[in-house]
């Protein structure tokens, strides 16, 4: 449990040398409670102060990591229930289950390439699949190496202790999950995951088993434990999953203080919803289509954000459609959903055009513009910076209708000829403003393509 500001004062020298940047001990220590120092600034800290607020400052879910390189995944260091508490550090992994039995090499490496592959934007966000669960078949020393080759994080869905044994010490350098086969004893695979330094799931019948099994794990020497929760239907899966966190954050057994690992059976999508929502920490599926994928990443991400900012997409000069010098250039804020909005609306007019989005701290146009954060200098500014004169010959930048307050401001700021024109409030309106105004106005400007 954390410390209070009192308990911390008493680990403190008390000399209130000052050497903090405080006055006293005291300031300090509350400051540390607060989470709002780090005791380094304190160079007098004794090393068993050090070790208790290390202790009492770790996170009650320990962090685990599967996979080595830019798509090794870490999962854990959870520190609440609800989002809204404060934050969810990390979301849950999407493990593809992969059965290599009978596929030629040409068959699997296609399957991994294709998996390898997917990459889908929203909202500032890229979903792809997180890694790899292969199935412990003859052909899965092969299928596991070619994973790993492809960087994919390894889990190792184990048949067998033998067959378990033979992938993971072929590929334990990129650092596979060993995932026991369900009722397996667990006494061998800690023994294997301890001597190979990899991380080991631990499953069993009911949450006091689980709990006395991941400590006898960690006393094995496993230094990274996933739990696979108790529940063969969906009432008992949902209970276990919240019980392990209540029970990790309330550190009620030390052997709750661990990600949770979920395997998911074809068609069982609910489960694996039940897993998102309710903290599993890698989730392996053995459906494989766009069906159930696509909307599991998008529930992930709509659950698995930080409640304190908000989405936001890289500000910058957008491409819609293939535009040139003479098409029109639009203006909008970087609150992720204006900018999906603007920009499938600006595409559906059929019309190709620039889209300028603009650093507004990830606010929606109309509140940034009353937070100071859309005003004519910053828009300018940013136009500057994305050297929109080079693109458009026209000079003429198109305003969110609902701030034509800014135009003359903004028309200052860029000076050099630069004309601004309000657009539409509604983004289902630049269709019509694009047929209606940009048209006859390129025409005259002699910019209509
Ligand atoms: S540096 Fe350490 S000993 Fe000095 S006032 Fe700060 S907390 Fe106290």
């Amino acid at each position: 449990m954390p410390l209070t500001g009192l308990q911390i004062f008493k680990l403190l020298p008390n000399t209130n040398c000052k050497k903090c940047g405080y006055p006293t001990c005291l300031t300090f220590a509350m400051k540390l409670a607060a989470g709002k120092e780090a005791l380094e600034k304190c160079p007098d800290a004794s090393p068993e102060a050090k070790a208790a607020l290390g202790a009492a400052s770790a996170p009650p879910i320990r962090g685990v990591t599967v996979g080595r390189g830019d798509r090794a995944i870490t999962v854990g260091e959870e520190t609440v229930f609800f989002r809204h508490e404060k934050t969810f550090v990390r979301h849950p992994g999407l493990f593809q289950i992969f059965d290599p039995a009978g596929l030629t090499a040409a068959e699997r490496d296609a399957k991994l390439d294709h998996w390898r592959a997917i990459r889908i934007e929203r909202a500032g966000e890229t979903f792809q699949v997180d890694g790899i669960a292969v199935v412990e078949t003859a052909e899965s020393v092969a299928a596991a190496v070619a994973a790993s080759d492809r960087g994919f994080p390894v889990a190792i869905l184990a048949a067998t202790l033998p067959g378990a044994t033979a992938i993971a010490e072929r590929i334990k350098e990129h650092r596979p999950l060993l995932v026991p086969p369900a009722g397996a004893n667990l006494e061998g695979y800690a023994a294997l995951a301890a001597r190979l330094g990899i991380p080991l799931v631990v499953g069993a019948p009911d949450l006091a088993s689980l709990a006395d099994a991941a400590r006898d794990a960690a006393r094995a020497g496993v230094t990274d434990i996933l739990l696979e929760p108790p529940g063969a239907d969906p009432r008992l899966l949902h209970h276990s999953l919240s019980a392990i966190r209540r029970g990790a954050l309330d550190r009620i057994h030390p052997g709750l203080g661990h990600p949770v690992f979920l395997c998911v059976g074809a068609g069982e999508i609910e489960k694996a919803v039940l897993g998102i929502t309710k903290f599993a920490s890698l989730v392996a599926l053995a459906d494989c289509g766009g069906e159930t994928w696509l909307p599991l990443w998008t529930l992930r991400q709509n659950i698995y954000t930080d409640p304190q900012k908000p989405l936001q997409m890289d500000p910058g000069l957008y491409a819609i459609g293939e535009p040139n010098d003479r098409s029109p250039l639009l203006v909008t804020s970087n609150f992720s959903l204006t900018y999906f909005i603007v920009s499938t609306e600006a595409e559906a007019s059929g019309v190709a055009c620039h889209l300028a989005v603009v650093d507004a701290e990830g606010l929606s146009v109309l509140t940034a513009w009353s937070a100071g954060k859309f005003s004519g200098d910053r828009v300018a500014k940013a136009l500057r910076e994305m050297k929109a004169a080079e693109r458009v010959s026209h000079h003429t930048v198109i305003i969110p209708g609902y701030v034509p307050v800014i135009s003359g401001e903004l028309e200052d700021a860029l000076g050099d000829g630069w004309h601004v024109l309000v657009g539409p409030q509604e983004a289902s309106d630049i269709a019509p403003f694009f047929r209606d105004v940009w048209g006859p106005l390129a025409r005259d400007l002699g910019t209509h393509p």
